[in-house]
Formats: structure tokens, C-alpha cells, sequence
């Protein structure tokens, strides 16, 4: 694609100047969202010769944009208009166009020696690293070795790496750092309605009259996604806007409604708006009767059992105390929820990362069934996916240490034997073991039962729970590292460093939020002698034996042979080619066939190819049709405040950060913007325990202490510190508590117990 577009012109300095201004003063945070469109078209320009249709490559809104590029590098971003974004994208997305000279690229591959890496050829890292594997696999079978790879690699990477580890090597050791933020939405969706992904599609957004927005502070972490529903409210006054959160973030306060809850009592709320729902008669009975199955545990329920449940233990005045919200305001959240014409739900993190994050997840939807809203225009529970492509590379594809592609299931015999034949191993190669998720595979290395891993993509060093322990962990075992840049944390622990190629310097489909595929071109070389991780994989793979299985070993023909193997399931994007995916704005799936516009609103007769034809709604995931509403006790966090442990730590994004930071600290005009990281204290918690503004802080919790700087803000409510995550001098994770889910096995990051102190010299 190429045309010429003129630009507003810019000095580097003026936008460097802009962002500043706009971000560092907190404007971009605080002015209308508005802004945003004219942020994104300040920012650019105007030197392209060409333009070139592409995604992002970090959230989860995946957001369509156009790479400007003039004498064959980058020199402008701008959001694509025919796209899904419809032309917003966020300040993240625009820096893309710092590539390829964002510094500290890993540019060659390095060789731990002693202390210090030595540069070394490609032949001699993956010589080193398949000997290192060979001999531990030969040694000490092949669970000792692992994967752990990430949502922002290309679906044909981990696509191939499943293929490569659970049919070559023979391990279910394949997990994902979608592990640590959407495994909990993942097992809710497949649990209610029988498959994962959800229903519904960003263009309900353009439909709903209230949205519920719970754990997600949408205006920074998935700007376009609230610029689309401020843009709904706008046009129709009387929408609403509800916001969960315990900080009164900017979300927050552009919301209609902030029920401000104590971290890790979520469950209380939505089984509390379930209990009002059901005693003011505002749930839907005809659709309840036709579509919706109730079950408690394994064992099927009457609605009347449900409400006895609710009644007993879940009544608002019962709740409110340990919630931390009234009575009134849950009872406004529950009549709002089920009144509206259509009610959307969208939730992150906040939802997904605690010990209850599955039943969260469950319970959300269940609020949708009871109150009919759902399977219609605007009305849907969406999980906003956090990363580009955890939904296509880690869900779809299986790369998960329990799955296999298209929603099968390792410990399904049936399952295995499908993939068995498909992939063209003998029946029994793939392990029924299900392999080690994220924090146990680390566990199993602290105690030597994994012996080596190939991380891909991933900062596992400063990203996971409890990191001090996992990173002595890492420090045992021999670690393969393929990464686009060299100081990560993870990067510093590696045994072998393999240099990445990044974005538009490879080739590949990334799958988001709402089921759909979009093809990212290449349009650079990869920096130095960095390569895609798809080509060190087939490396890999010829160098351990496996060559024979790994045939598809470019982009276009891997994705032909993953596309074939969703054919046979309900997850069909057989009709999604690279030819189709070249000329649009992506597809989303179910999309069976080549002449398919693909699905928006999913279960839908009319829309989607897999609901039996005459029926207007069929949740065709479970056997008898029916989605399923659980009874779901609340069950306490163990980190709960206590007299040694008084508030409660909860970690997040900022806007200009992605996650563990390892590109955009590079990028010096976001580093700029977002500063170092801080403590955020409520000013009356910061009072009792004597600290002011700027004051050095230790925080302690049960698994380690960090020392930072305190910035009081009334955004926490009392009790709440929070920090974000992005910094490394503030490596929060060492604080952060790695209980998991028990049924996701998804880290309850948003929840750890601590003590703050003033730091006296
Ligand atoms: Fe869009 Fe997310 Fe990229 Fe920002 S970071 S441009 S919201 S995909």
C-alpha cells in the first residue's frame, strides 16, 4: 500500500517538547480523551514517502496503523482510520517509530563467560544451545527442559514452539507469560460457555448504554477503547459509565459511578449485585429457561438454589463492610448493570490476577446470562486482552502447559489422538501430563526438576511474582534468552544470548481482544544480525532432530498448516489466508471459508457460521447447549490486610510503559514522560505512618522489601499502595506474593499484604 499523504511538519525537538508537555505535566492523562486524535496527528511528521497498513505490537486493542517510511526506514506512525481503532491510537503506538534505532538492541548473539558475555556466532549459541538440551533431555528426560514464551511473539512462533516441544521433544513443559494475565479469563470463558474467547466485539461498544468496567483502568492502559465509549456517551446522553477500582484513576473519574472496593473482595461485589438482581426481579427468566444452565460445582441447580445462595451470605448489607463500598452503591451498580438497554462488561488485570480470578471471570459472565444481557448488540462481557497477541498466539494455539491447539485439552485422550493425526506423530507421543505453568516451571528450577528453558519474548526476571526467589531460580539452570534487547533482567541471568528480530522486522499474525487475526508485514531488516524467533525455532528444531516435524518453516506456510488444524474445530479461521489478510483490516473468527466476512457477535444465529441455523441464540460450547452460571462462594485473599501487614499493595500499567518496560525505557521521549517509578500513598495513610511527599519508603510484605520514593496521592483509597511495574529500580515483584488461582494457576498480582515505613538514614 502506498500513497502520499501531507503532514503537519515537526521539528524531533517539538515533538519531543509536545509529549512532554502533554504527558510529563499529566495533560495527556488528564485532558478529554478527545485529545487524543490530535496527540497522535501533532506527533507525526510528515516525511513519508510511503505508507504501509499494519498493528501495533503492544496492548491488546491491536490497534491498526499506518507505518510512514521514506528511503526504506520508518519515519512515521498514524493511526489507521479504516481499521477497528478508527485512526486513535495511544502515545506507545506512535514511538513505534523510533524503530529500528531504539538503543540497547541485542544485535548479535552472545555466550555467558564467567561473568560477562562474549559475542559468538549463530552457530555457536544454538550449537551450545541444543548440546545443553540434548544432554539434559538424554540425562534427564525430557521434562526437564522447558519453553516459556510470550503474547507479543507472531502465532506462528509459539504455534511452531508447541508443535516443536510437545510433539518433538515429548513435554508439556509449554507455558506462556499470557500465564500471568489472562489464563483466569481463559478458564472463565471455557468453563461458562463451554470454548474460550468471548462473545462480543469492540463494535458493541458503539451500542451499549452502560458499561461496567471492573479491575481495568481503560483510559490508560486501552486508550482507544475508552475513547470509543466516551464517544458513545457523548453521542447518547444518559449512558453510563461504571468503574471498579481501588484507586481513582483517570478511568475513574470520568466514570458516572467509582465503586472504589478493597483490593481482592470482587467476588463479594458481583455475587452482592447478583443477590439484588435476583430479589428486585430484574433478572430475565425467558432466557434463563432457554439458555442458561446453573451448577454448583459439578452438579446442576435450580435458579431457586442460586438465590437461596445469594440470599444467605450475599445480601449488600451482609457484604459492605468487607467490600469497603455501601450497601446504596452496590445496589445502584446491580440496577444499573440490569436495566440498561444493553450493558457491556470489560475487564483486565484487576480481575483476572487474583486467587479468585477464574470465579471472577465466571461470575461476570453469569451477571450477563441472568440479566439476558448478552448475544445482543452492546450487550457482552469482554476481557480486554493485555497483551497483542496472547489471544491468538497463546489461547488459540495451545501454548499453554495444559492445552493444545483450537481449544483442546492434553489431558484429553481424544484431543491428543486428534492432534496426533494432524501433526503426523504416533499415537501417544503427546505427554497426558499437563506440563508446569509459568511459576511452578520456575519452582521446578529453583529445585532442579527443570534443568534448562528456552525463554522467547518475555522478561520472566522482573516480570513475575515473588521475582527475587525466581530469579536465584533462573540463576541455576542453563537459559536460552531470545530478546530484541540486551539489559533486561532476564537477559542479565541468560546462559545464551540469542538476538530477536522485532515487529516489522519479521513477519507474522497477531490475534486480539475480539477474535480477530491481523497480518503484520515485514518492512525492515532485523537490526544487526538479530533473526525472527520463528527461524531460531526451525533452527533449533533441525539441530535436536525434529526437522521431519517442523516443515511449514516460513510465516505464511505455518499459518497455513495451523489455519487447516482449526478447521476441525469450533475455533474454524480456515478463511483467514495471508492473501485476505494482506488486503484487510484483519478478520475475526469463526471464519470457515474464504468468502467469509468473519464473526462480530459470536453464538448469534445470522452471524455466527456455528450456531445451528433457525436458532437466534445457542451457546454451542456445552453438550446440552446451555451456558452455565455458577454458585461461587467468596474465599479471602491470604493477603488480606493484618496488624503486621496494614495495607494492601496492588501493581499496574502506566500509559507510556509497556509492561516490564524493556522497549519503551528505551524510547527516550516515553522514558521522559513517565519518569521513575513511586510509591502512591493516600495522604492519610502517608499521615499516620509520618511520611510526606517525596520521602524514601521501605515497603515490606512476607516475600521480600523495596525501597522507593512515596508520592501521596488521593487516587489509592485508604489502605491501597500502589506501584507500577515497569521500573527496574523499583522492582516492585520482589514485594508482590505468588499465590496463584488454583484453577487458572494465573499469580494473584493485584493483592499482597505489606508494612511502610519512612526510610531514616
Ligand atoms: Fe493501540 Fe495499545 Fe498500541 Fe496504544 S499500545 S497504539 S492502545 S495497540
Amino acid at each position: 500500500m502506498s500513497d502520499q499523504e501531507p503532514r503537519l511538519e515537526m521539528t524531533d525537538q517539538d515533538r519531543r517538547d509536545f509529549l512532554k508537555a502533554m504527558l510529563g505535566l499529566g495533560l495527556a492523562g488528564g485532558a478529554a480523551l478527545g485529545g487524543w486524535g490530535a496527540l497522535e496527528f501533532l506527533v507525526n511528521k510528515g516525511t513519508a514517502d510511503t505508507w504501509h497498513k499494519s498493528t501495533c505490537r503492544f496492548c491488546g486493542t491491536g490497534c491498526g496503523i499506518k507505518v510512514g517510511m521514506r528511503a526504506g526506514k520508518i519515519t512515521d506512525i498514524r493511526g489507521d482510520e479504516d481499521a477497528h481503532n478508527k485512526g486513535v491510537i495511544c502515545v506507545k503506538g506512535t514511538m513505534l517509530r523510533a524503530l529500528p534505532d531504539i538503543p540497547g538492541r541485542l544485535l548479535r548473539p552472545r555466550i555467558r563467560k564467567g561473568d560477562a558475555f562474549v559475542d559468538a556466532s549463530w552457530d555457536e549459541a544454538m550449537g551450545l544451545v541444543a548440546r545443553n538440551f540434548e544432554e539434559i533431555i538424554r540425562r534427564d528426560g525430557p521434562d526437564a527442559v522447558a519453553y516459556y514464551g510470550s503474547g507479543q511473539l507472531y502465532t506462528e512462533e509459539n504455534y511452531t514452539a508447541n508443535k516443536l516441544f510437545k510433539a518433538g521433544i515429548r513435554t508439556n513443559n509449554v507455558d506462556n507469560n499470557a500465564r500471568l494475565c489472562m489464563t483466569s479469563a481463559a478458564f472463565g470463558y471455557t468453563t461458562v460457555f463451554g470454548k474460550d474467547e468471548p462473545s462480543g466485539s469492540y463494535e458493541d461498544i458503539d451500542h451499549a448504554d452502560c458499561f461496567f468496567l471492573i479491575g481495568s483502568n481503560t483510559y490508560e492502559c486501552h486508550p482507544p477503547i475508552f475513547e470509543r465509549i466516551r464517544r458513545r456517551r457523548d453521542a447518547h446522553p444518559g449512558t453510563k459509565i461504571i468503574c471498579v477500582d481501588p484507586r481513582r484513576t483517570r478511568t475513574a473519574e470520568l466514570s458516572d459511578l467509582h465503586i472504589p472496593v478493597i483490593p481482592g473482595t470482587d467476588m463479594l461485589l458481583l455475587n452482592a449485585m447478583a443477590q439484588v438482581i435476583c430479589e428486585e426481579g430484574l433478572y430475565d427468566r425467558p432466557f434463563i429457561e432457554e439458555h442458561v444452565r446453573f451448577a454448583d460445582g459439578e452438579k446442576t441447580v435450580a435458579l431457586e438454589e442460586f438465590r437461596a445462595f445469594l440470599d444467605r451470605d450475599y445480601r449488600p448489607e451482609k457484604v459492605q463492610e468487607r467490600l469497603g463500598v455501601s450497601a446504596e452503591m452496590i445496589r445502584r451498580a446491580a440496577f444499573l448493570f440490569a436495566r440498561s438497554g444493553a450493558t457491556m462488561t470489560l475487564w483486565t488485570m484487576g480481575i483476572n490476577q487474583g486467587t479468585q480470578g477464574t470465579a471472577q471471570n465466571q461470575m461476570l459472565s453469569g451477571l450477563h446470562l441472568i440479566t439476558g444481557q448478552i448475544c445482543r448488540p452492546g450487550a457482552t462481557p469482554l476481557s480486554l486482552t493485555g497483551q497483542c497477541n496472547a489471544c491468538g498466539g497463546a489461547r488459540d494455539t495451545g501454548a499453554l502447559a495444559h492445552a493444545l491447539p483450537g481449544g483442546r485439552s492434553v489431558a484429553n485422550p481424544e484431543h491428543r489422538r486428534e492432534v496426533e493425526k494432524l501433526w503426523g506423530v504416533p499415537e501417544g507421543t503427546i505427554s497426558p501430563n499437563p506440563g508446569l505453568t509459568a511459576v511452578d516451571l520456575f519452582r521446578a528450577m529453583e529445585g532442579g526438576k527443570v534443568k534448562a528453558a528456552l525463554i522467547m519474548c518475555t522478561n520472566p526476571g522482573q516480570s513475575l511474582p515473588n521475582v527475587g526467589r525466581y530469579r536465584k531460580a533462573m540463576d541455576k539452570g542453563f537459559l536460552a534468552v531470545a530478546e530484541a534487547f540486551e539489559g533486561s533482567e532476564t537477559a542479565r541471568l541468560a546462559d545464551v544470548l540469542l538476538p530477536a528480530a522485532l515487529w516489522v522486522e519479521k513477519e507474522g499474525v497477531y490475534g486480539q481482544t475480539e477474535r480477530r487475526y491481523q497480518l503484520i508485514e515485514k518492512l525492515l531488516e532485523p537490526a544487526g544480525e538479530a533473526r525472527s524467533d520463528l527461524r531460531i525455532l526451525v533452527d533449533l528444531a533441525d539441530r535436536l532432530g525434529h526437522g521431519g516435524l517442523i516443515k511449514a518453516r516460513t510465516p505464511e506456510a505455518v499459518w497455513d498448516e495451523w489455519r487447516t488444524m482449526s478447521a476441525s474445530t469450533k475455533y474454524n479461521f480456515a478463511g483467514i489466508t495471508y492473501p485476505r489478510l494482506r488486503k484487510l483490516h484483519g478478520l475475526q473468527w469463526p471464519c470457515p471459508t474464504e468468502d467469509h466476512p468473519g464473526t462480530v457477535r459470536r453464538y448469534v444465529g445470522g452471524d455466527d457460521p456455528m450456531v445451528t441455523p433457525g436458532k437466534k441464540v445457542e451457546f454451542y460450547g456445552h453438550h446440552d447447549h446451555k451456558a452455565v452460571v455458577f454458585l461461587l462462594p467468596y474465599v479471602p485473599s491470604p493477603e488480606l490486610a493484618t496488624p503486621e501487614y496494614p495495607l494492601v499493595l496492588t501493581t499496574g500499567r502506566v500509559l507510556e510503559m509497556w509492561h516490564t518496560g524493556t522497549i519503551t525505557r528505551q524510547i527516550k521521549e516515553l522514558a521522559a514522560s513517565a519518569g521513575p517509578a513511586r510509591f502512591q500513598l493516600n495522604p492519610a495513610d502517608a499521615h499516620h505512618l509520618g511520611i510526606r511527599e517525596g520521602d524514601p519508603i521501605e515497603v515490606r510484605s512476607r516475600f521480600g522489601a523495596v525501597k522507593g520514593i512515596a508520592a501521596l496521592s488521593d487516587s489509592p483509597r485508604r489502605g491501597v499502595l500502589f506501584a507500577a511495574f515497569y521500573d527496574p529500580d523499583l522492582p516492585i515483584n520482589l514485594v508482590v506474593a505468588d499465590h496463584y488461582d488454583p484453577t487458572s494457576r494465573e499469580p494473584a498480582f493485584k493483592v499482597t499484604a505489606v508494612a511502610v515505613s519512612k526510610v531514616t538514614a
